[in-house]
């Protein structure tokens, strides 16, 4: 196998530089300019950047091998994640690379308000000996009000047990469990608003999250609350927290983020009860030597053929959920193949159903992703994977509905792929055990290894016919190597598959499907 290449663009901590070159050729150009990266990301296979280097469309599209590109940090503003999805390649990052960075940080901020550190330190420079109007409160005993209890949300629940201090969390998404775990109260966001004497912020900026904390809330804070937020700006309404800073409903803020950054002109920066800092939340070296450990890390795995632990577009596994849908991956691909060799027509819409244990595993976005990729695989030109399956069938106008149901035809699990096509409706069923089986073509039970050369007819079972159909295909020299019939009922329609040990050319197929009895005859590759 050719020698992996990794171009690293922006500069990284040297031990992650030292770890990809344990496993692959490695160019560190961090002056590199947009028209050269455009020239050289032909001959690469990974890219790593932190901010400076934009992976642009005209980037990617000038990259046949590149397989991940990775950000040694949080955000991907500068990477367009659309095109990389469109061309199957994976974006990692390393999200909880600065999550005890920030928790560090959101402390730092709590410390500062509420002993007023920064306003005094001004104080003193500009030659004053203030005592008096710095006095202090102290964290212990006072209740904390986290919103959002992510990584960096737990880091503070834990630093916080440290001062003493009683935590309770709003965040919807998780459940009661994970706050007992930490020791934490989960509670509703008024709550967290009426009671927290602190209250820090640390979900992501969504249309729910944004203009979370506004005038409502402030109304409904104590007077000597302080709020912080080193999570987004756009989550606390700037314009209303002027308004309760200078009118003293709350005791005090600070701020790492803003809607708008620099801040320049804001009016909150006149003010003394208020404490900024230039979204410095991740700057440490810590947290840029781990972004780059953890992913030099994950380049390394997928070279290695493992998968990534933090791509963004495309679902991560962790690794008892991966166990349980493993076997039904490869089911998965097969299926997909199979049908799109054997409906007749294009098809157009397609529905899953994952029945018996299945029904209820997570992830199983990942095996429609797979399906995805069995069908449009054998079509296009282009290599479609589990990243861009999804993005390629939506430009292809696929609809794809999926379902579940508990009643699995007494097998543990099965996976019902259900077509419709310009020309009609296909159905087809697999299941694993101890290797992927198919167990029913339209309304026909079988018990078919979905593998090599494989030639199904469709057929009136009338005595004679399958003879037909052997002697035909040993007219030109096909050799069956094994056979399957599945029927309703005797006379009825019935199908016949057959693995062969060569393609059945399409002029053996026109004579096939010539004979007496027979309606419908297709070879496939699986
Ligand atoms: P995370 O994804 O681990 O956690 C986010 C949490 O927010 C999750 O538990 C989620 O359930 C919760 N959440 C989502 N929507 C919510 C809602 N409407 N109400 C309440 N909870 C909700 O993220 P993280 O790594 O902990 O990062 C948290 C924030 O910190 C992000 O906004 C991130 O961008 C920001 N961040 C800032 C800096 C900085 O430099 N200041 C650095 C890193 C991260």
């Amino acid at each position: 196998m050719d020698q992996m290449k990794v171009i690293i663009a922006d500069s990284i901590n040297e031990k992650g530089i030292s770890d990809l070159e344990e496993v692959a050729e490695v160019l560190v150009d961090t002056s590199i300019t947009p028209e050269e990266l455009v020239k050289v990301i032909k001959d690469f296979d990974a890219i790593v950047v932190r901010s400076r280097t934009k992976v642009t469309r005209e980037v990617i599209e000038n990259a046949p091998k590149l397989k991940i590109i990775a950000r040694a940090g949080v955000g991907v503003d500068n990477v367009d994640v659309e095109a990389a999805t469109e061309k199957g390649i994976m974006v990692v990052n390393a999200p909880e690379s600065t999550s005890i960075t920030v928790a560090e940080q959101t402390m730092g901020l709590m410390l500062s308000l509420s002993r007023k550190i920064s306003i005094a330190d001004k104080s003193v420079k500009e030659g004053k000996w203030e005592k008096s109007r710095f006095m202090g409160l102290e964290l212990k005993n006072k209740t904390l009000g986290i919103i959002g209890m992510g990584r960096i949300g737990s880091q503070v629940v834990i630093r916080s047990k440290a001062f003493g201090m009683d935590a309770m969390v709003y965040d919807p998404y998780i459940s009661e469990e994970v706050g007992k775990d930490l020791g934490v109260e989960v509670v509703d966001l008024e709550t967290i608003f009426k009671e927290s004497d602190v209250i820090t912020i640390h979900v992501p900026l969504t249309s729910e999250t944004k203009h979370i904390v506004s005038t409502d809330a402030f109304e409904m804070m104590k007077d000597s609350a302080f709020i912080i937020n080193c999570a987004r700006g756009g989550i606390i309404d700037e314009d209303a927290l002027y308004i309760a800073l200078t009118e003293n409903k709350i005791g005090g803020a600070a701020l790492d983020v803003f809607e708008k950054e620099p801040p320049e002109g804001s009016p909150l920066l006149g003010l003394d009860n208020i404490v900024v800092t230039p979204h410095i939340g991740a700057s440490t070296a810590e947290a840029q030597r781990d972004a780059a450990l953890i992913v030099a890390n994950e380049i390394i795995e997928v070279f290695k053929g493992g998968s990534a632990r933090n791509v963004l577009n495309m679902p991560v596994l962790d690794s008892k959920t991966y166990t349980g849908l493993k076997p039904y991956l490869n089911l998965a691909e097969k299926l997909g193949s199979f049908v799109v060799q054997a409906a007749p027509g294009n098809i157009q819409e397609l529905n899953v159903t994952y029945c018996g244990e299945l029904a209820d595993m997570p992830k199983k976005d990942i095996l429609t992703r797979t399906i995805l990729q069995g069908i449009l695989n054998p079509i296009l030109n282009e290599p479609v994977n589990m990243i861009n399956a999804p993005s390629i069938a939506k430009r292809r106008g696929l609809v794809i509905t999926e379902g579940k149901r508990s009643e699995s035809e007494g097998y543990r699990c099965i996976i019902v792929l259900h077509v419709k096509t310009d020309a009609g409706d296909y159905l087809v069923e697999g299941t694993y055990v101890d290797e992927p089986k198919i167990i029913k073509i339209n309304n026909y039970w079988v018990d078919v290894k979905p593998e090599g050369t494989m030639f199904i007819a469709k057929y009136q079972d009338l005595p004679g016919t399958i003879g037909a159909i052997g002697t035909k295909l040993g007219e030109y020299g096909i050799n069956i190597a094994t056979m399957q019939v599945g029927r309703q009922e005797v006379g009825g329609e019935a199908v016949m598959v057959l693995k062969v040990d060569q393609t059945v050319p399409e002029d053996v197929i026109k004579e096939v499907t010539k004979l007496e009895h027979v309606e419908d005859a297709v070879s496939m590759y699986l």
